[in-house]
This record gives structure tokens, C-alpha cells and sequence, in this order.
């Protein structure tokens, strides 16, 4: 590897898949530049015209879904199964963005005289950098392309360095746009902040973890240009005494699971009513017990590896910590595999509020379980954190669900049905996880700038111009 090129390693093997270039500051420039030319062209495409183009690159992203998924598979480690669902997902939110674009370019307000019109035009921001992190690189990606693109902006996406290639795919599969309207930069952190702090960028959205998304914030607010953040979450997920708890548990081990427990929702903390707690515990132990973890390429893998040995070593000092502080190891708490970076499936319970493992970001398949006396003790443990990004309950109650509903602090609850997203819905955090939302009317918001126009068909003075004096003897204004 040399300064100029970086290596994309299989994480389920430890071995170098491809050494690709880094983009160059001289590359930025020029691709910021080309992204103007874009941007003249893009923005002048009628609404249904747009639509046109985004739903050819969904259905290119549809035919060349297994080929993706085996890209994504091997430089993300993620199972074959999910990167094939991630295909098909990111496919919809193009279709859904190309169709709620031209539904509507604006509004009109009451104006404030009977003979005036008052529009509100919805316009592009400019040209904008996309940055993602690795664990679902073509879906976080669509979420801010797509509206990106239905808005009429030119977009920089910029990979993560883990998982550049199959990005680099979907680049080359959205040939139809005009040129300089989508365009990868590839490397690290450093190319990121050379994104965000260019002049010619007009907007950064950006996902990845709280700190980096700090430091992207700073740069925006000192570059004063518009920011959306995605960041990271300690997901809790409240268990009722009320449900089926093998499914709920088999939908907590999921929810906590899922690319190995890499997903910005992953549930991190589970609060279970103490009447099934032991119950829960047990059928948790069992269900993860019978998962498949090994080589994700593989129909039947359940699990596969973490992104790397970093990624891998935090889980397992969060897990080291919280048994040297007198928590119990259920099941999982070691690696698997002689390569690769796997780890097993890891249930502890005994955890309290201090311990990392339920305060800080595991990023991994960790379930800290923690016996709670009522909902509101549930409610209150779930809300503690500085971070609000999503929140899991299982009840069957409809009060409990409405008393959920309006009391955890999350940017989605999910109710019975862990971690599903929905294009026509927002997503994104509140407190720490994020500002501003992806997905949904909102998503599209975040990539337009509001125009206010008045327009007046009279040329006429105004009464309440100068001058302010009276103008008549009884002391009066005559207009
Ligand atoms: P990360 O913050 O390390 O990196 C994210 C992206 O930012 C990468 O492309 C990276 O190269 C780039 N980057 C790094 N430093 C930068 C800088 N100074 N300026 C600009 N860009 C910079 O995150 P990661 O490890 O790739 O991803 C995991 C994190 O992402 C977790 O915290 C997870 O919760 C979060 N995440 C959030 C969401 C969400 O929608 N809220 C979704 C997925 C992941």
C-alpha cells in the first residue's frame, strides 16, 4: 500500500480483496468543479424528467443485485442475505424519492394583500458531500443521494475506506445521470474533512459515529453551510410481562444481532419486566445458541464477522469491564474462528447503569439484560443515555404502547416489530444521534432551500412608506 492507495480487506478472512487509489486534493477539486457543471444541467430537468432517471438506476441496482450483494458481502462482512435485502431497499428509495420530488416544488401562503401572490419555491442547495460509514454502504447512501438527486443537487459521495467497492459499482451502474451530478471520493477520514471544509461544497450529510460527527458540525458551522447528522445510538428495547417471550426474545436477539449488532439502531439495552426476566434469559441463551456464524457468503449464515479488529476489541472491552464489575456471562464473551474478525453472539445480565456496556456504543452482538420492577423504571433507564435514536417494546397492552409512544426519547419507536424502516417515514436521532432526519417529506427537505417570493401586479405607493408625519390639517394620514 502506498500513500495514494488504500487496501479493502474481507473481514470474514483478514485477507486484501483490492488496493484502490485515494482521491487526491487535485482529484477533489477537479470533481467539485465537474460537479458544478452538473449542477447547471441537473437543475434545469423538469420534475417527471428526473424522475425518469432515478427509477433507470433503481432498476439497474435491481438487475445487478446479486452482483452487489456479493461486493458488499465480501469487503463488509455483513451475511449475503442482508446485503441482498439492502439492495432491493436502496432500489425502493430511489423509485419513492424520483415520485414524491416532482409531487410538489413549493406552496402558497395567504398573502397579506387580496391582489398579491405569495409563492414558496422549493430549490437545489447546490452541490452536496455524501458521507457514509461502512455498515450499510449503498443504503445510507441512497438515503441521502436519492432525495440529493430528486431535489436537483449534484452530489460527492464519499465510501467509507472499509467498504468502498460496491459503492464505487453503484457509481458506474448510474450512468444515465448528466456528468458531474453523482461522483465517488475515495479514502479516509482526511479526504472527508477535505469534503467538507471545500469551498465549492455547498451542504455535508453525513453518518457515522458521535465524535466524528462533532467534528464535522464544527467545520459546517465555522464554514456556515448547511449540516445533516446521522450518528450513533445505545438503542433500548423494553420487554413486557404481557408477550410471547420466546418471540420476543428471538426478535431482541435479532434486533441486538444484526450484522453482527453493526447497525446504528442495533438494540443495545434490554429492560425486562422482572416476572419474565428469567424466562427471557433463557429462551435468549437458546435462540442464540442456535445460530449459524461463519462465512457470510454462505445462504445459511446468520452471523457474520465484525468489520475489523478494532471494532472487535472495543465490543470485547466493553464485555471485559462489565464482567470485572460483577456482571454474567449467559452465553457468547469470546471470539470465533481461527481468522477473520468474528465474535460470538454474547448475553450478559447482572450489568448496571455505570458500566460502559450500557452507556457508551458497543457496535457489536452484545444483549445486557437488566431486570426492571415497572414500565416506568423501564422507561426511565431507557431514557438515560445522551443518545435517542431508536427504542424497542414488545407489549400487547395498547396503554403501554401509547405510554412508550409519547414518553421515550427516540427518533423511531418500534412497537412489536424491531428495526424495520420505512421510506415514507423519517429516520434520525434525537439528543446525541443526530440533526435532522433522512427518509420521508423530511429527507427531501433537508437537500432544498426555501425561496419566498411576493409578487405585486400593482405599481402603486405604499401607506406605509415614508413620510410618517401627518399630511392633513385634522392631523390625520390621508393614505
Ligand atoms: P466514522 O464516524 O468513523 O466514519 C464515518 C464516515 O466519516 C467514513 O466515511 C469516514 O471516512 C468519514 N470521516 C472520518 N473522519 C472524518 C472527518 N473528520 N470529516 C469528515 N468525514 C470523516 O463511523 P464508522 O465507524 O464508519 O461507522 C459506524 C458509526 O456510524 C456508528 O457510530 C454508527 O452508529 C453510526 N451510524 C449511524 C447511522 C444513522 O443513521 N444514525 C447509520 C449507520 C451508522
Amino acid at each position: 500500500m502506498t500513500e495514494s492507495t488504500m487496501r479493502v480487506i474481507n473481514p470474514a478472512t483478514g485477507e486484501n480483496i483490492e488496493e484502490i487509489p485515494i482521491s487526491s486534493r487535485e482529484e477533489v477539486d477537479a470533481a467539485i468543479e465537474r460537479a458544478r457543471g452538473g449542477f447547471r444541467e441537473w437543475q434545469g430537468f423538469a420534475g417527471l424528467d428526473r424522475a425518469e432517471v432515478l427509477h433507470e438506476i433503481s432498476a439497474r441496482m435491481r438487475e445487478h443485485a446479486d452482483e452487489l450483494a456479493k461486493v458488499m458481502t465480501l469487503e463488509g462482512g455483513k451475511p449475503y442475505i442482508e446485503n441482498h435485502d439492502e439492495v432491493g431497499w436502496t432500489a425502493a428509495c430511489f423509485d419513492y424519492y424520483g415520485e414524491i420530488a416532482r409531487d410538489s416544488v413549493g406552496y402558497l401562503p395567504a398573502p397579506i394583500e387580496p391582489q398579491q401572490l405569495a409563492l414558496v419555491v422549493k430549490e437545489p442547495v447546490g452541490v452536496v458531500a455524501c458521507i457514509v460509514p461502512w455498515n450499510f454502504p449503498l443504503l445510507l447512501a441512497a438515503w441521502k443521494v436519492a432525495p440529493a438527486l430528486a431535489a436537483g443537487n449534484s452530489v460527492l459521495l464519499k465510501p467509507s475506506e472499509e467498504t468502498p467497492l460496491a459503492t464505487r459499482r453503484m457509481i458506474e451502474l448510474m450512468g444515465s445521470l448528466p456528468d458531474g451530478v453523482l461522483q465517488g471520493v475515495y479514502g479516509a477520514g482526511n479526504v472527508g474533512d477535505a469534503l467538507v471544509r471545500h469551498p465549492g461544497v455547498d451542504m455535508v450529510a453525513f453518518t457515522g459515529s458521535q465524535t466524528t460527527g462533532q467534528k464535522v458540525a464544527h467545520v459546517a458551522a465555522d464554514r456556515l453551510i448547511r449540516v445533516n447528522l446521522e450518528l450513533g445510538g445505545k438503542d433500548p428495547f423494553i420487554i413486557c410481562d404481557d408477550v410471547d417471550i420466546d418471540i420476543a426474545a428471538q426478535g431482541a436477539v435479532w434486533a441486538a444481532c444484526l450484522n453482527a449488532g453493526q447497525v446504528c439502531t442495533s438494540s443495545e439495552r434490554f429492560y425486562v419486566m422482572s416476572e419474565v426476566a428469567d424466562d427471557f434469559v433463557e429462551a435468549s441463551r437458546s435462540f442464540v445458541e442456535s445460530l449459524n456464524i461463519g462465512d457470510p457468503m454462505d445462504r445459511s449464515t446468520d452471523i457474520g464477522p465484525m468489520i475489523n479488529g478494532p471494532g472487535r476489541e472495543k465490543v470485547e472491552r466493553h464485555v471485559g469491564e462489565a464482567l470485572e464489575k460483577g456482571a454474567k456471562l449467559v452465553a457468547g464473551g469470546e471470539r470465533y474462528g481461527e481468522r477473520g474478525f468474528f465474535y460470538k453472539p454474547t448475553i450478559l445480565t447482572g450489568v448496571t447503569p455505570s458500566m460502559t456496556v450500557m452507556r457508551d456504543e458497543t457496535f457489536g452482538p452484545v444483549v445486557p439484560v437488566v431486570e426492571v420492577g415497572s414500565l416506568d423504571e423501564a422507561i426511565e433507564q431507557a431514557n438515560s443515555v445522551p443518545y435517542g435514536l431508536g427504542a424497542n417494546v414488545y407489549t400487547q397492552d395498547f396503554e403501554k404502547m401509547l405510554k412508550c409512544m409519547r414518553e421515550l426519547k427516540a427518533g423511531t419507536v418500534w412497537i412489536n416489530d424491531p428495526l424495520t424502516d420505512n421510506d415514507a417515514a423519517p429516520f434520525g436521532g434525537q439528543n446525541g444521534s443526530g440533526i435532522g432526519r433522512e427518509l420521508g417529506r423530511e429527507g427531501l427537505e433537508a437537500f432544498r432551500e426555501s425561496k419566498h417570493v411576493h409578487i405585486d401586479p400593482k405599481v402603486e405607493k405604499k401607506e406605509w412608506w415614508y413620510p410618517y408625519g401627518p399630511d392633513d390639517e385634522s392631523g390625520q394620514r390621508t393614505m
